[in-house]
């Protein structure tokens, strides 16, 4: 069966990178009736940032990108946490070494970065010698002596061709001869990123390894692992950077690019329109269609439609597709989405009663076309939460015209006639004022609607009149009339 995984290395939040190479491999895995796996490599211990294995795990859940083996959830491979995989690692290592195919290595920084240097100076691409691949008893009990404490390297086999089928760059050829004996472990124990891999992917029985391009280097020396310890090796799929809007690698400290899943989540995000895009970044399917559910996903997905040219961030187009999730979506659960943020803007209170409730749902729903961002709300249902109106330029325009003044004491005087405000109330108030002033459409609407919300543009405006209330809007009226 095919078994793939996601690998984190838990150094950040969830990000959209990231966020794209566990949904292709979700995918890829659900779409072949496989497993998905999510692993966390937290050997670069130095970097670790404490929780971010959760978050990251968090914020897949929440896209639906579930695994089905974690560290949270177990599984046959247990444990899937790789600093409490260290025996197992040792254990290899020991295995390499007593068949000679590592060794313990005792150069030092400075002996390392000297050779570097003359190779630099005579032209040559840099790459670890093997010096100390076969130090006397002497040599090692002098650097011993000294206090070095030997990492453990891998004894490159040379003349090798390193070749993988890529799914997505097609055939892939290294040459060993360019890859120097490499650290397999540290000093202290911790195994490299290169060497645990290739560990983990096999004893996890992973078939398909789905990762971002930028790890495409790494693949040759992971095949030298594999063949050492006489593993086959999985599959590969290197998927392709994602450019920003300029064109460059999208870094995790570009700012013209919102970069985490839970930034986007703030910014109420929905995580189906989310999904979505991740998939068109970089996969296409056939045809012209571009909205697809997560379902639907899992398939149609292919690894050969993945495309070799970088795929470009396109924020815009991200916009879109939430405004059409959103759109799609039950008022009800975006009112539920967009309550937060009216709570946290201090506009309406922790504890609603079912009427406030209700107006809310009804507010929300005056707007729930509009929105690019759940968050949007707030700012665009700020006239229903202000005390005064600022006109805009444009509100001010309209409001300068002759037939303003007889148009909005006509209506003030309709609305204060009424008890209660409702949809025909309101058209019969309008239809009483065109015949009062003899002003109809636009010239008797425009005015209204600048008065009451200080815009020329807005939504629904009879339902803006309802939910702002006889009161508001008789003091907003009369306050122009002043
Ligand atoms: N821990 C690695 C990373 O975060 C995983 C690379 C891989 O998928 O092999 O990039």
């Amino acid at each position: 069966t095919v078994r793939t995984r996601y690998a984190p290395s838990p150094t950040g939040y969830l990000h959209i990178g990231g966020a794209r190479t566990a949904l292709f491999s979700y995918l890829f895995a659900k779409k072949n009736g496989g497993q998905f796996i999510l692993r966390i490599e937290d050997t670069d211990t130095e970097r670790n940032i404490e929780g971010a294995d959760l978050e990251q795990m968090n914020g897949l859940e929440w896209l639906g990108v579930v695994a089905d083996e974690s560290t949270e959830k177990g599984g046959p491979c247990e444990p899937y946490r790789c600093m409490q995989r260290l025996d197992l690692y040792t254990e290899y290592a020991d295995r390499l070494v007593a068949e000679g195919k590592a060794y313990y290595s005792y150069a030092n920084q400075a002996e390392l970065e000297q050779e570097r240097e003359e190779q630099l100076a005579r032209g040559e691409a840099p790459k670890f010698s093997g010096w100390d691949r076969h130090l006397s008893e002497e040599q090692i009990a002098t650097y011993q002596a000294e206090g070095r404490v030997p990492s453990i390297r891998l004894a490159v086999l040379p003349d090798q061709m390193l070749a993988f089928s890529d799914y997505v760059r097609g055939d892939v050829e290294f040459d060993s001869n360019g890859i120097g004996d490499f650290i397999i472990v540290r000093p202290d124990g911790r195994p490299t990123y290169n060497f645990a891999v290739v560990i983990d992917d096999a004893l996890m029985n992973i078939t398909h390894v789905i990762r971002g391009e930028e790890h495409i280097s790494n693949t040759p020396r992971q095949l030298c692992v594999a063949q050492a310890l006489g593993f086959e090796a999985p599959k590969f799929a290197h998927i392709p950077l994602i450019l920003n809007h300029e064109g460059k690698k999208m870094s995790k400290r570009d700012e013209s690019i919102v970069q985490f899943i839970s930034q986007y989540r703030d910014l109420g995000y929905l995580p189906e329109a989310i999904v979505n895009f991740l998939a068109l970044l970089g996969w296409s399917p056939e045809g012209e269609e571009e909205i697809f559910t997560l379902e639907e996903l899992t398939y149609l997905f292919s690894l050969e439609r993945v495309s070799k040219s970088p795929a470009t961030f396109d924020t815009a187009k991200l916009k879109w597709m939430n405004n059409y999730y959103i759109k799609k979506s039950s008022l009800e659960r975006i009112t539920d989405l967009a309550i937060p943020y009216l709570e946290k803007a201090g506009k309406i209170s922790s504890s609603l009663t079912p009427e406030q409730k209700e107006w809310i749902t009804r507010l929300v729903g005056l707007y729930q076309e509009q929105l690019d961002e759940i968050s949007q709300i707030v700012e665009l249902s700020d006239i229903f939460f202000r005390q005064d109106i600022h006109y805009s330029s444009e509100a001010e325009q309209i409001l300068a015209e002759d037939s303003v003044l007889a148009v909005i004491s006509s209506y003030v005087s309709q609305v204060q006639a009424q008890d209660e405000l409702d949809v025909a109330t309101v058209k019969s108030m309008f239809k009483a004022v065109q015949k009062e002033t003899g002003f109809k459409g636009k010239q008797l609407f425009m005015p209204v609607r600048a008065v009451i919300s200080g815009e020329t543009h807005g939504p629904d405006l009879t339902e803006t009149i309802l939910l702002l209330g006889k009161d508001t809007v008789v003091k907003r009226l009369q306050s122009f009339v002043d």
